[in-house]
């Protein structure tokens, strides 16, 4: 069988918040320095396709949540040439509020979506804040319309999507997480959203505290690692390192998005 055609793959960060580390591992962190947290969506495009991973908040929820919002991640794609208007296929990773906003900026996308993410976040653990409070119930709501226009695929479980593009059930972090593989120059790289939080948090053993099930996100590590050709090639959801070890694709685009089909610094 011949390799399908390799995709050039993008994070780009629309957001960003100050905080402190013990906030990113359960149990706290003993160094308590400051940690950044980063907000990314992602791009993944070759001559025959184009994938947008997750689309992000917008102006309105960073106020909310006071986080610092950069751009809106419409903006971003627009800077790669991708107009989000025209853009038909969204792979969403799970509900949470800075995954799911701005889905009005796609109004030709197919959300691409595993059951267990949407049968957890209408379900019976959402009565407990712990569980729900990363949700935004207007979301899911506006989620659960695109099912009723037929404008969702669901999965269960591991799928490819097209060649070279498959989306893989993690759990974890929520129920329905999902991890997305792509073929790339460099090989399998793999999207962990919020598989991994932080390189730290799969790196180190150290889960992240929104959590559905601790067991499930260590699993969900070795899955991901799995999946990539090489686990430097697996990328985290959040951590602003990701932004240090790749480089932009345009000196213009710097500090906005880095090529992620590319060997690590
Ligand atoms: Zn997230």
């Amino acid at each position: 069988m011949t390799d399908p055609t390799p995709y050039e793959v993008f994070a780009i960060r629309y957001a960003t918040v100050e905080r402190k580390s013990s906030e990113n591992f359960i149990g706290g962190d003993a160094h308590e320095a400051g940690a950044r947290m980063d907000y990314f969506v992602w791009l993944a495009r070759n001559a025959e396709r184009t994938f947008v991973i997750d689309t992000g908040f917008n102006a309105a929820a960073a106020l909310k949540r006071k986080r610092e919002f950069l751009r809106s991640p419409a903006e971003g794609l627009r800077l790669l040439g991708v107009d989000a208007a025209t853009v038909e296929h969204v792979i969403v990773t799970h509900l949470h509020y800075d995954h799911i906003g701005n889905f009005d900026l796609f109004p030709r996308a197919r959300f691409h979506l595993q059951d267990r993410e949407l049968s957890y976040a209408t379900g019976r653990y959402m009565s407990i804040p712990f569980f729900s409070y990363a949700y935004e119930i207007e979301e899911v709501i506006a989620m659960v319309r695109n099912v009723y226009a037929g404008r969702v695929e669901f999965y269960d479980g591991d799928a490819e999507i097209a060649p070279g593009v498959s989306v893989h059930h993690i759990g974890g972090h929520t129920q329905g997480l999902q991890a997305v593989r792509v073929w790339t120059r460099i090989g399998w790289l793999v999207l962990a959203s919020d598989g991994s939080h932080y390189y730290a948090n799969m790196g180190e053993g150290r889960p992240f505290p929104i959590v559905a099930s601790v067991t499930d996100m260590v699993d969900g590590w070795r899955k991901v690692r799995a999946l990539a050709s090489n686990e430097r090639h697996v990328v985290p959801g959040h951590d602003p390192l990701v932004m240090k070890k790749y480089r932009a694709p345009a000196p213009d685009l710097e500090g906005i998005a880095v090529r992620l089909d590319a060997e690590p610094l």
